[in-house]
């Protein structure tokens, strides 16, 4: 795959691209034919209520699952004509992702969790130690290092599970209703973290289907029955003129 592109190139480029899943007789477009650009440095919400495709989007974007019909372009390379083991180099050193569930292993503690994607990517133990200890520095867990995810409220192990998806310094971080699970204080913080890695420069996509959270973002996609049905961007945040994207 080609280099990140810079701020304001496209990152991602859906060109027709729609997802069909067949159960057999049975067979359910849960994307219709989707054409959407995503620039690199968006903070992009998607919303829809539940049903519309925002998983299976996410899925798609995440090189989790391959597009049915359409084109996939992720920093200009097409994602459908990639070998399975393009598309796992892709997943793991690319994008990061972050689930409603956490999807911790209980076993381990917080900095094992966090150097997990490290270890498929090769990296030495004692490097994959200090990026994990630095990630969770970077969320705010430094203290934390040791703890099981059993032992760590949920709005913490949200925190470890973006720590995870930090560590690769991925292009792409994709947050599929990362606060679902969380309380009201939990949620801010979670969205805070979010909106500090839009502001030094990393592409986010959210997916929500709740206002409040989908607000942090400064672009909003809407999906329905598959289809996106609206697309606009969202009041500025201040965040925004520190990174040089709205002229002054
Ligand atoms: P959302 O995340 O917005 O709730 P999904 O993307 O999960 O929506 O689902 C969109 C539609 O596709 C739904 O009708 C769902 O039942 C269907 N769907 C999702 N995944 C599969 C699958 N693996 N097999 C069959 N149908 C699926
Ligand atoms: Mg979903």
């Amino acid at each position: 795959m080609s280099t990140t592109p810079a701020v304001g190139e496209p990152l991602i480029q859906l060109e027709g691209t729609s997802k069909t899943y067949r159960s057999g007789e049975l067979q359910v477009t849960a994307l219709q034919p989707t054409t959407l650009r995503v620039d690199a440095g968006e903070f992009l919400a998607i919303m829809g209520p539940s049903g519309s495709g925002k998983s299976t989007l996410m899925n798609v974007l995440g090189c989790l699952d391959v597009a049915s019909s359409g084109t996939y372009r992720l920093a200009g390379s097409d994602v459908g004509s990639l070998s399975e083991e393009e598309l796992a180099e892709i997943r793991n050193r690319r994008i990061g992702f972050v689930f409603q569930q956490f999807n911790l292993l209980a076993s381990m503690p917080a900095w094992r969790n966090v150097e997990l994607p490290l270890c498929y990517a090769g990296v030495s133990r004692t490097e994959r130690r200090e990026r994990a200890l630095a990630a969770l520095e970077r969320v705010g867990l430094a203290d934390r290092s040791d703890h099981r995810p059993g032992e760590l409220s949920g709005g913490q192990q949200q925190r470890v599970a973006v720590a995870r998806a930090l560590v690769t310094e991925p292009a792409l971080l994709l947050a599929d209703e990362p606060t679902g699970n969380l309380d009201s204080t939990s949620t801010a913080d979670v969205l805070g973290l979010l909106a500090e890695l839009h502001d030094a420069g990393r592409t986010i996509v959210l997916i929500t289907h709740e206002d409040d959270v989908a607000a942090a973002a400064d672009r909003i996609v809407r999906l329905h029955d598959g289809t996106v049905v609206s697309d606009r961007s969202n009041a500025p945040r201040a965040g925004l003129h520190r990174a040089g994207k709205v002229p002054s």
